[in-house]
C-alpha cells in the first residue's frame, strides 16, 4: 500500500511537468507553424532514409525494376529463345541447348520441381556447379535449386496464383523463360552463408557475369547467368581467383565482350 502511494505521488508530481512541456511546445509550434512542419518532415525523412539505408545494407543485391529490364535486355542481346510451350522446351532439351541440372552431394533440385523444368543453359549449370562447390568447401552445406527453366504457358498460370510473379512477355517478362535463370533457395542458410552468398554473387554481378536479385517473399536468390560466364577461366581481373574452376577451358581474353552495365542494386 505504501509503495502504491509513492508511485501515485510520483505520477501526480511528474504529470503536470510533462503536460506543461507539451503545452509549451505546442504553443511554440502554433506560432511558427511552417518551421514546425518542416522539422517534422525533416525528421520523418531522416527516419525514412535511415530505414532505407538499413534495408539496402541488409541486401546489397535486392531486386529492382532496372535489374529485371537489364536481364531481359541481355536475353535479347544473347539471342536466347523465350520458351513458349512444352514442345519448344522439349526441342531445346533434345538439341542440348538446355542441359539437366546435375544432382550431387553439393547440389540438389527441389523435390517439387517437375522433371521437364530441371533444365537450364549450359553456362548457368556451370555457374551453379561452381557456386555449390565453393559453398560446400566453405560450409559443408548443399545448394538447392528451387526453380530453373519455365515456359510462357507455365508463367501465365503462375501469375494467376502468385501476384508477385513476373509477366510471361514484354520487357519485364520473367527471365526464367530463357533457361539462363535459376533460383537458389535461402531457406536454412545461416547468416554467415547469406553474407558469403551475397558477396560471391555481387562480385560476379559487378564483373558482368550475371544479375542477381535477392528475394524475400520467395526466400531465394534469383540469378540470370550470361554466356560470358564461359570465359571466366580466362578472366584474371576477378578478385577471387579461387572461384575459377581449374577444368574450365579458357578462351582468349580479347574475345571477352565489354562489361554490359555498371553494377546496380
Ligand atoms: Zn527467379
Amino acid at each position: 500500500m505504501k509503495n502504491r502511494a509513492i508511485v501515485l505521488f510520483a505520477v501526480v508530481t511528474l504529470l503536470p511537468a510533462s503536460m506543461l512541456g507539451m503545452t509549451r511546445s505546442r504553443s511554440r509550434a502554433a506560432k511558427s507553424k511552417p518551421a514546425h512542419l518542416k522539422a517534422t518532415r525533416a525528421s520523418r525523412q531522416r527516419l525514412r532514409l535511415a530505414r532505407l539505408r538499413a534495408l539496402i545494407l541488409a541486401s546489397p543485391v535486392h531486386g529492382t525494376r532496372e535489374s529485371l529490364l537489364h536481364q531481359n535486355q541481355m536475353i535479347t542481346e544473347e539471342q536466347l529463345e523465350r520458351i513458349q510451350t512444352d514442345d519448344e522446351l522439349q526441342q531445346l532439351i533434345l538439341a542440348e541447348s538446355l542441359v539437366r541440372l546435375p544432382e550431387t552431394r553439393d547440389l540438389g533440385v527441389a523435390q517439387n520441381l517437375p522433371e521437364e523444368r530441371r533444365y537450364c543453359r549450359p553456362w548457368t549449370r556451370d555457374f551453379v556447379v561452381d557456386f555449390a562447390h565453393e559453398r560446400w568447401e566453405k560450409f559443408r552445406r548443399p545448394t538447392l535449386v528451387t526453380s530453373a527453366v519455365r515456359t510462357a504457358e507455365f508463367q501465365h498460370k503462375l501469375m494467376r496464383y502468385n501476384h508477385n510473379a513476373a509477366a510471361e512477355s514484354g520487357e519485364l517478362a520473367s527471365p526464367h523463360l530463357s533457361g539462363a535463370t535459376i533460383d537458389i533457395g535461402k531457406r536454412g542458410m545461416s547468416r554467415a552463408e547469406i553474407k558469403w552468398a551475397r558477396d560471391y554473387l555481387l562480385a560476379l554481378q559487378n564483373q558482368g557475369f550475371l544479375d542477381v536479385e535477392e528475394e524475400f517473399r520467395q526466400s531465394v536468390f534469383h540469378i540470370s547467368v550470361y554466356r560470358r560466364y564461359d570465359t571466366l577461366g580466362a578472366d584474371v581481373s576477378l578478385a577471387d581467383a579461387s572461384a575459377v574452376p581449374a577444368e574450365a577451358a579458357p578462351k582468349p581474353a580479347a574475345a571477352l565482350p565489354a562489361v554490359p552495365d555498371p553494377p546496380r542494386n
